[in-house]
């Protein structure tokens, strides 16, 4: 059993049908690894063991009884920026460190309905704004592969908790990144959807035009198991769209059964030169260009493309996201939910002391920079400009493939870095720099690991695709991982048995 943490979700599935082990034993091999080891990574906020326990010997019960869902009685995780019925759901706030949420997200409902099972929620960056998980009130959240480096961010904790094995898949959320960066920094692979593939309903928003939900895990294929019940048109959220939903599990099967010596023919990856621009570590430059040539004698060829300058797509986003931030967050004021000031002296006061000493400094920063980019005098010549700028970033994505299937670029621009008190917000906002762009477009993208640097640090590709094509990004991966190692390294925690 000690090495059930090691195997994937096909495995689990496989192992659940031969009653090689029940969902309560391995329900309770991942509890115990969580009890003994997350001290030292902090990835979880709250705790679901109890319910866990339940559902798994209810799931047994189900399968004993001929209930064939595939995923019924697998553990997974949720970010803490998904609501959860009757479970804390703090966003990694003090501003929500009493809130329990009377509904479920429209994911958390999926997922449940697929019969799987949430051992509690994950830590994050504060409001999801952050990229090494720096910001939330619960605590840093330590890197599975050598506990000095951050995890990534926002979805740190999803994160880490999949590279140290204290659950197969998670849930994230990316405005910007959030799932694809935490993923390269923690050796996974993780996917972010086209925007409106997955529901909003019940994901506290950071940016509604930018936010969507994925998934993380070892692989691809996990990914896409976790991804399936996510997906879907949803009345609930007004910008979810009605769109054929494929099969992505049976994708990836025929897409395995129609492979020949070179599964990628005719596959058409964009490189661009923005995107290996100054400030990428040449170690990352290096893994992933050597991932790009495995990726040719896989039979995919390589074409260039341009892109637009990724500092106008930074500056673009930390305009626009900051902007929405600002007037989505209004909602907390200390007056129905979350967290209130003591004894406020007049309603002003209680406004304001509830949100000065509810929202921490990054958040703070954020509403100061997109109430000033919305306010009267500035709003042509920042947030107009800014939705301006936005419209030719979309133009030149659809200009780049109508050349190439796929666009390839390093996740980040380094590995997990230390925490440091001089890493001032601009610095940490440019190592979003790869990113962002693709929610600014509303695309899918993935990312995956490509190999460890030299302190064993992983490395992430990202893929980004058209508009709802997860389906291929998924695929792609994983034929590039049928044939390469890079995901099956394991973190230094993820090796320790407990
Ligand atoms: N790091 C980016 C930010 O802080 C992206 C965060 C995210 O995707 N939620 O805005």
């Amino acid at each position: 059993m000690s090495e059930i943490h090691h195997l994937s979700i096909q495995q689990l599935i496989t192992g659940l049908q031969n009653k090689q082990f029940s969902s309560l034993e391995l329900t309770e091999h991942f509890i115990k690894r969580i009890d003994a080891l997350d001290s030292k990574i902090n990835s979880f906020i709250t705790h679901t063991s109890e319910t866990a326990l339940a559902q798994a010997q209810a799931a047994d019960e189900m399968r004993a009884q001929g209930d064939k869902r595939p995923l019924l009685g697998v553990p997974m995780a949720h970010k803490d920026i998904f609501c959860t019925q009757g479970v804390l759901t703090t966003c990694g706030s003090k501003m929500l460190h009493n809130f329990v949420s009377p509904y479920n997200a429209t994911i958390v409902n999926g997922i449940d309905k697929a019969g799987m099972i949430s051992l509690g929620k994950l830590n994050m960056d504060e409001f999801a704004m952050g990229s090494d998980n720096s910001s939330s009130y619960y605590g840093t959240v330590q890197n599975p592969w050598s506990l000095d480096r951050v995890p990534g961010g926002s979805s740190g904790g999803s994160a880490a908790a999949v590279a140290a094995g204290f659950v197969p898949v998670t849930t994230g959320s990316d405005t910007g990144g959030s799932i694809r960066q935490p993923a390269s920094f923690c050796g996974l692979t993780g996917i972010k959807p086209t925007y409106g593939r997955v529901s909003r309903f019940g994901m506290i928003a950071y940016a509604s035009s930018l936010d969507q939900a994925g998934s993380m895990g070892r692989s691809a294929k996990d990914c896409a198991y976790l991804l399936q019940p996510m997906v879907g048109h949803d009345p609930r959220d007004a910008t979810s769209i009605k769109h054929d939903i494929p099969d992505y599990v049976q994708d990836i099967h025929d897409a395995e059964a129609a492979a020949g010596d070179q599964p990628l023919a005719g596959l058409r990856i964009g490189v661009a030169k923005e995107y290996f621009s100054n400030g990428l570590n040449a170690e990352v430059e290096q893994a992933v260009r050597s991932a790009l040539q495995q990726y040719e004698a896989l039979g995919a060829t390589i074409v260039e493309v341009n892109i637009t300058d990724p500092e106008i797509t930074l500056a673009t986003y930390y305009m626009l996201a900051p902007a929405e931030a600002s007037s989505n967050l209004s909602r907390f004021d200390g007056v129905r939910f979350g967290y209130r000031c003591e004894n406020p002296t007049d309603l002003i006061d209680l406004y304001t002391r509830s949100r000065s000493e509810g929202f921490g400094p990054e958040v703070q920063r954020r509403i100061l920079m997109g109430t000033y980019a919305l306010s009267a005098g500035y709003f042509d010549a920042y947030y107009t400009k800014a939705q301006k700028i936005r419209r030719l970033i979309i133009k030149d994505f659809d200009d780049a493939f109508t050349n190439c299937d796929v666009i390839a670029s390093p996740t980040a621009p380094t590995a997990a870095y230390k925490l440091s008190e001089d890493l001032d917000p601009a610095s940490m906002y440019l190592g979003d720099v790869y990113t962002i762009g693709v929610n600014l477009a509303g695309l899918p993208a993935i990312s995956q690991p490509v190999g460890l640097n030299s302190e064993g640090l992983p490395i992430g590709l990202q893929l980004i695709g058209q508009h709802w094509q997860e389906s291929k990004l998924l695929t792609t991966a994983h034929l590039f991982q049928q044939h390469t190692d890079h995901h099956l390294q394991h973190s230094a925690i993820a090796q320790e048995t407990v």
